[in-house]
């Protein structure tokens, strides 16, 4: 009898069917082997584990997995690095990547991320009812490639002693020569600016946008440098008039119990800037499913969990970012201070299949 023919005749009568082996045989420890994990398997089923690979920065995050695991029984295995290193990491791993979903914190990774073949297409009724059309990427018939899960917006913060708010009410302004010298930047080429770009991209076409680049660049007041919290400082310490930051961090200081970020915050004005035309522009934290996942099922259930009505709260509640769903009630007193304001309606897998002409603009006019 060959050994498989006895293995499938050993997994119907377990430890007896072991006792009439030949001694030493393969075939003992490879039906022992079965039958063991044939008694594993219960267990096994109640602990699913997802293998999230996240580029999200945010304490806050840790309650989410928790009541993910909670509702689900599925434990969260996180692999965290930023945008970069999670997508050279899926790359570099290919078919034997441990991977089955990815958050990633900006629109122009997340487009990366799609052309170069690491995501897989997936489908779901509550995903696709929950977030609108305009932050959710791929095809309808093969699927989502990516979806939005919460937003942020891009806002301008001016020192109040010698900018007025309505010296920077729009993007195009931070290129107007009477901010020459004040505008303070982190890397043209950091994805949340690319992002920003290749909003404007959309709204003004590439002869304008490359124009306006120039005009920032003429403005600098110093080489970009530092995170967006760096560019709010330099603002508040009379280094830089304006500065542009995504909200979460101005609300995070908003809501510090730190005297000096209280200082700061009183220091600064912000503005959703294009509020009377195209709106502000707002980037995405978003999921996507692993191409090599091993448990699709679970990763899709984790994004429909992201997209959820809890979920979405403490996105807000906790990180400082907005809804992606419509109708999320929040709590969140900073962003409450902040206002409502007119957000931009453009599809944002174009703002980030954009990044790479930005990118060439940035080059030509030497924005580093
Ligand atoms: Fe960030």
């Amino acid at each position: 009898m060959n050994a498989v023919r006895r293995l499938s005749r050993c997994l119907a009568c377990h430890f007896a069917c072991l006792l009439a082996q030949p001694p030493g045989s393969a075939a003992i420890a490879a039906a022992l082997a079965a039958t063991l994990s044939l008694a594993a398997l219960p267990t096994q089923a109640q602990e699913q584990v997802l293998n999230l690979y996240s580029a999200r920065h945010y304490q806050t995050d840790e309650a989410l997995y928790t009541n993910f695991t909670r509702a689900t029984g599925i434990r969260i295995n996180r692999v965290e690095a930023d945008d970069a290193g999670i997508l050279a990491r899926l790359q570099a791993e290919g078919t034997a990547s441990p991977a089955d979903v990815i958050l990633l914190v900006d629109a122009a990774r997340l487009w990366r991320g799609e052309q170069e073949g690491l995501f897989q297409p997936f489908k779901s009724a509550v995903v696709e009812q929950r977030i609108p059309a305009q932050f959710r990427a791929g095809d309808a018939s093969r699927g989502m490639q990516w979806v939005g899960v919460s937003t942020r917006a891009r806002v301008i913060v001016y020192d109040k002693t010698r900018v007025k708010a309505s010296d920077v009410d729009s993007y195009e302004k931070l290129a107007s020569p009477a901010l020459k010298g004040q505008v303070c930047l982190r890397s043209g080429s950091h994805p949340y600016n690319l992002s920003l770009f290749g909003s404007v991209l959309e709204h003004l076409g590439p002869q304008n946008t490359e124009a306006w680049l120039k005009g920032i660049v003429a403005n600098m007041a110093r080489a970009p440098k530092g995170g967006d919290t760096d560019q709010i400082r330099g603002v508040a310490s009379g280094e830089c008039g304006v500065a542009v930051t995504n909200t979460y961090y101005f609300a995070r200081l908003m809501r510090s119990a730190r005297p000096e970020d209280k200082d700061l915050v009183d220091r600064v004005g912000l503005v959703f800037p294009n509020q009377g035309s195209w709106g502000t522009h707002v980037n995405i934290s978003g999921a996507a499913v692993a191409r090599h996942a091993r448990n699709r099922e679970a990763a899709v259930k984790f994004i429909e969990y992201l997209a959820g009505d809890e979920a979405q709260r403490m996105l807000a509640d906790g990180n400082n970012e907005y809804a992606t769903a419509p109708g999320v009630q929040m709590t969140n007193p900073a962003l409450k201070a902040l206002g409502s304001f007119k957000a931009e309606t453009v599809p944002i897998a174009k703002v980030g299949a954009n990044t790479t002409q930005v990118q060439q603009m940035l080059d030509r006019v030497g924005f580093k």
